[in-house]
């Protein structure tokens, strides 16, 4: 018989979406540009299904029913390119490629279309949950055309993470790029969810004395409240590890310079070209530069900059009520986090055309993606129905929740600015917030400035129009036909 759908690129990621495929009951054809890793993957693997060895694209193609199914999940970049140019001239029309890997989703923008004008359907699917999620299940957010996802969806669906209410964690996003473009704004949340935790992690044990392998027990704790999520068990997880070698915890021997591989720096790069404001998400992105871009700069700061502390005194050991506090501070902070990846979709959709349901997006990220939290049951609800707030802030369950936060959030930024342990994401999470939350921002004056140099003119509060200030004449106030009031 022919094979339901074939994968090629049979690295980690590959190798585990085709046995979770063949697990699930597809028949599933293999390839790989270096041969032997079809045959490793067949050797250790070939029990868990129906799979068909191929050897060249040729085969491949041959060996699947119509309309084609192939999984493309070869390096981002280049790569997927060449695949692309090599399997076209060996479909039909309605054959449909999917990009199951983390490219960039302008990238799927142009080979959606390239693709179309060979009348084939080009899916960019972003997947989340790394090798484990990949083989027992996966978030699943695919892109392409709806006809496509008829086609693909009920598969993907199969594969992918379920979550508590039985729902499958993948539905079609909209067309081309936005299954990707959903992908990378989750990568950027999952970078803020990653530093708020580490934040805590210095708070607790700089301020409050908790050392690693008792904070394991405090973010155990934590994941039995409105925190609980995937990255805080694990996080507890990493707190518990001894090193073998010196006896230390293991946080404490590894060097403290963080990497990353860019989709969080995708994320802030086009929440910049959309003006949408994501500042926690780019903190968290730049906290991993500080970290790693020049640690010379590091080294000479730690000998010669001013502290200049305005108190050096941390709390009790372990003082229950700071512990509190700070949990409430990354909670607070978390939140912003995901309403300003939130807003940074709607922003997406009124820019590349796309209708995005945050609700759905939430659903999706309820499990088998490393952002799995508790919250997104709670952010899907707020977004169900036809009054989605502004701001995910301002949905009424939030609110109340964030009023049992602030106070702890703005004691836990000012102590820790007191004593210079940096915050960044907490500080400016909560600097966004306020910022929402002012009457008058200086915005009104940096207008005046811009009006000042550049004659960029201003609006009044009082007045419709556009005017400007005659700064270097009598300073009196045209409108925009130049006429005086
Ligand atoms: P890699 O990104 O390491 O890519 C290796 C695969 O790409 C191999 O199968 C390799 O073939 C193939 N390849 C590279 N260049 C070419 C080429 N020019 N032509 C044909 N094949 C080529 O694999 P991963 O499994 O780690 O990741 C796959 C995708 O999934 C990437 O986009 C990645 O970003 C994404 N992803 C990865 C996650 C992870 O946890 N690793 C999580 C989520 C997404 P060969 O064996 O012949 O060298």
């Amino acid at each position: 018989g022919k094979a339901q759908i074939g994968v090629t690129g049979l690295a980690v990621m590959g190798a585990n979406l085709a046995r979770n495929l063949a697990r699930n009951g597809y028949t599933v054809a293999l390839h790989n540009r270096t041969i032997a890793k079809t045959d490793e993957l067949l050797d250790k693997h070939g029990g868990d299904g129906d799979f068909i060895r191929t050897e060249t694209l040729q085969d491949l193609v041959d060996s699947l029913e119509r309309p084609r199914r192939i999984l493309v999940m070869v390096k981002a970049g280049a790569p997927v390119d060449a695949v692309i140019e090599n399997l076209i001239p060996l479909l039909d029309t309605d054959d449909i490629i999917i990009d199951g890997g983390n490219s960039y989703f302008k990238d799927t923008i142009r080979r959606e279309k390239e693709c179309a004008e060979h009348g084939l359907h080009f899916v960019g699917v972003g997947v989340s949950g790394g090798e484990e999620g990949a083989l027992n299940g996966p978030s699943i957010m695919p892109g392409g055309s709806k006809q496509s996802y008829k086609s693909l969806g009920p598969m993907l669906e199969k594969i992918s993470a379920k979550a508590d209410d039985g729902a499958p964690c993948c539905a079609w996003i909209d067309t081309d790029g936005a299954g990707h473009f959903v992908k990378m704004v989750h990568n950027g949340i999952e970078y803020a969810d990653m530093q708020v935790i580490g934040e805590a992690f210095d708070l607790l044990r700089s301020v409050a004395g908790i050392e690693p392998q008792d904070q394991a027990e405090v973010f155990r704790t934590w994941n039995t409240t409105d925190l609980n999520s995937y990255l805080i068990e694990i996080t507890s997880e990493v707190l518990s590890q001894t090193d073998g070698k010196t006896g230390k915890p293991l946080v404490d021997v590894i060097v403290d310079q963080a990497g990353q591989k860019g989709t969080g720096r995708w994320t802030v790069q086009s929440a910049l070209d959309l003006g949408s404001p994501v500042s926690a998400i780019a903190e968290s992105v730049f906290a991993r530069a500080l970290s790693s871009s020049n640690p010379e700069a590091r080294e000479e700061a730690q000998q010669n900059l001013p502290a200049g502390l305005i108190s050096t005194t941390g709390v009790a050991q372990g003082d229950p009520e700071f512990v509190e506090d700070v949990r409430r501070a990354l909670y607070a902070s978390k939140l912003v986090s995901y309403a300003q990846g939130l807003d940074m979709l709607s922003a997406a959709g009124e820019e590349f055309g796309w209708s995005l349901d945050l609700d759905v997006i939430a659903s999706l990220w309820r499990n088998g993606c490393i952002i799995r939290a508790e919250l997104l049951g709670e952010i899907m609800e707020a977004y169900k129905g036809d009054n989605a707030p502004v701001n995910m802030l301002l949905a009424p369950g939030f609110q109340s929740i964030l009023q049992d936060l602030v106070p702890s959030w703005r004691r836990v930024v000012s102590k820790a600015t007191a004593l210079g342990v940096p915050v960044p994401v907490f500080s400016s999470a909560l600097s966004y917030y306020d910022g929402l939350r002012r009457d008058r921002l200086p915005a009104a004056l940096i207008q005046g400035q811009r009006d000042f140099f550049g004659a960029h003119t201003y609006q009044r509060v009082d007045e419709d129009g556009t005017f400007h200030t005659l700064w270097s004449e009598d300073r009196s106030e045209v409108n925009s036909a130049g006429e005086k009031a």
